[in-house]
Order: C-alpha cells, then sequence, then structure tokens
C-alpha cells in the first residue's frame, strides 16, 4: 500500500441495514479501519468502549467540539455523535483505508471540508420496506419508530448528493455492490497513479529502436 488512504462515507437512513452491510464489507476487506465514533448515547447491551464506539458525556462531548477535535458531528435520535479528526487523518495519512458510518449531517459537513471521499448511499427498495423493518425491530418503541421514519423522510432524498448509492432489496446483492465499490475505488483515484509508477520503475527501460 502507498500514498494517501481512501476515505469512505456511508450514511443511511434507520432500518436501511448499514450496520449489517458495513460489517460485511469490513469482514470481506479486514484492513479497511472502521471508524470509531464518539458517542453520548449509553451502550447497548454487549457493546464495549472503544469497539462500536467511544462513549462518553455531554460535557466532554462539547469540550472536544470547542477544540476544534471532530472531523464533523451530528445530533441524531436526541445524541450526539462525532469522528474524531486527528485518529482519521492520521490512519489516512498512514495509508490506510477508512469507514466512516456516519449520517448524512455528518456526510455533508466531510462534504463541505473538502477532505477527498467517496460517499455512499444505503437505500430500502422502498418507503414501505422500511417500515415494515422497523416494526420488526423489537427495540423500537412507538415514538421512536416515529422519529426514526419522520428522519427517513428527510434523510432519503439527500441519497442524490452521494457519489453512490446501493439498494438494500437482498442483503448479499447489496452487500457485493458496496464491497464492489470499495474495491473499485482502491484501483482509481490518485493511488492508482503512485502505484502504477512503483510497477512500471521494475520494467527495464525499452531498447531504443527495438520494435515489436
Ligand atoms: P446508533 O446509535 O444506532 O449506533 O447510530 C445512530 C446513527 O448515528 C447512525 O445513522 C449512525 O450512522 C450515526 N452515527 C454514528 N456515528 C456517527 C458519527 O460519528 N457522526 C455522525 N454524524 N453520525 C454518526
Amino acid at each position: 500500500m502507498s500514498g494517501r488512504g481512501e476515505l469512505f462515507v456511508v450514511s443511511a437512513p434507520s432500518g436501511a441495514g448499514k450496520s449489517t452491510l458495513v460489517a460485511r464489507l469490513t469482514a470481506a476487506l479486514p484492513d479497511l479501519v472502521f471508524s470509531v465514533s464518539w458517542t453520548t448515547r449509553a451502550p447497548r447491551p454487549g457493546e464495549e468502549d472503544g469497539v462500536a464506539y467511544h462513549f462518553t458525556d455531554e460535557a466532554t462531548f462539547h469540550e472536544k467540539i470547542a477544540g476544534g477535535e471532530m472531523l464533523e458531528w451530528a445530533e441524531v435520535h436526541g445524541r450526539l455523535y462525532g469522528t474524531g479528526r486527528a485518529e482519521t487523518l492520521a490512519a489516512l495519512d498512514r495509508g490506510r483505508d477508512m469507514i466512516l458510518d456516519i449520517d448524512v449531517q455528518g456526510a455533508a459537513q466531510v462534504r463541505a471540508s473538502g477532505l477527498p471521499a467517496v460517499f455512499v448511499f444505503i437505500l430500502p427498495p422502498d418507503y414501505e420496506t422500511l417500515v415494515r423493518r422497523l416494526e420488526g425491530r423489537a427495540t423500537e418503541t412507538n415514538a421512536s419508530l416515529e422519529r426514526r421514519l419522520a428522519n427517513a423522510c428527510v434523510e432519503a432524498p439527500q441519497s442524490r448528493l452521494f457519489d453512490y448509492v446501493v439498494v438494500n432489496d437482498d442483503l448479499d446483492a447489496a452487500a457485493a455492490d458496496l464491497i464492489a465499490i470499495v474495491r473499485s475505488a482502491r484501483a482509481g483515484r490518485a493511488r492508482r497513479a503512485e502505484r502504477l509508477e512503483a510497477i512500471l520503475a521494475t520494467f527495464p527501460a525499452p531498447a531504443r529502436d527495438g520494435g515489436h
């Protein structure tokens, strides 16, 4: 690997299957670094601090914002979430490819920052499917379901601003699409030029008047 790492930003409305797809992606491409966000929400059962998230309190979170330590941050479903600037930029500088699983407000901030990134949006095949998936989640209260659906109606149209849209109708097909997007971005862009030069440097110079 050489050069700066590639940054992938993945967003979706709640219930589109983003977490499952991102888990499939990082399992398929283990050298892709999952960016561990900061959040003020409470850990869910089984969530370890520093793995799914860095769990923190509101005061600490606000200090980090004030100190410019967040690359992006947003309030999602009433809680604060943000991506640490220093750790993300350091990993990219080391040539690691990174994936940010963040909401559309955060994605807009990364886009506005001018940091080169590949933006991927995950959509359900239609609204009814999203409703059914969210209703099927035992964890949702009615109020939470209503809020997630209302947010989805604001978030879904923002898919127009993303480089790629993955439609999660069939999970295997959607995972394959997401993996293909990352592979294709890795083969392209600036990285290709650097790698290409390194490979070409191993070829002996052609003989001056040698034909084919
Ligand atoms: P959950 O609480 O279910 O893990 O995540 C709720 C939402 O917050 C998801 O849409 C997730 O993508 C988003 N999220 C997680 N981390 C971040 C972050 O660092 N920044 C932003 N803007 N959103 C995040």
